[in-house]
């Protein structure tokens, strides 16, 4: 499904140029960060700025057509976390290095399983950012 440039740019804009789950700065990495349908336009999601996230190309792989997720403690199967439906930091914290993503919730903690957020290429990356003072919390 292309998603129109009007509304591409848009969400870029909302999104100061981060991964709406991993929070990576597009700007640090080597690639085009992807419009995510959140809900998959399998799914009957639509093309539409409530449905419509900025993510890296790795989480949004790892997403796919996924909607929901194994909690990896509780072993309940639960919604994979909604950028725009839900708030990150009740979902989410950083460690206190800044480098691993920890889950608060069941959601976050299947979400962080299912994208792979604390994925070692991305803690080596997350490592170098902390070194040259990128703020990864903020928005
Ligand atoms: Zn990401």
């Amino acid at each position: 499904m292309t998603v129109p440039s009007r509304l591409q740019a848009l969400v870029r804009e909302r999104e100061n140029g981060r991964c709406a789950y991993c929070r990576s700065p597009e700007e640090l990495t080597v690639t085009r960060f992807e419009i995510d349908h959140i809900v998959p336009v399998s799914a009957g999601g639509a093309t539409e700025e409530s449905n419509l996230c900025m993510a890296c190309p790795s989480c949004n792989r790892y997403k796919g057509a996924h909607q929901t997720a194994i909690d990896p403690v509780s072993q309940q199967n639960v919604a994979l976390f909604h950028p725009r439906r839900d708030v990150w930091e009740e979902h989410f914290a950083w460690d206190e290095q800044q480098i691993r993503i920890i889950g608060l919730t069941l959601t976050g903690r299947a979400t962080i399983e299912k994208l792979r957020m604390n994925r070692q290429s991305l803690v080596r990356l997350r490592t170098l950012w902390r070194k040259l003072g990128v703020e990864l919390e903020k928005a």
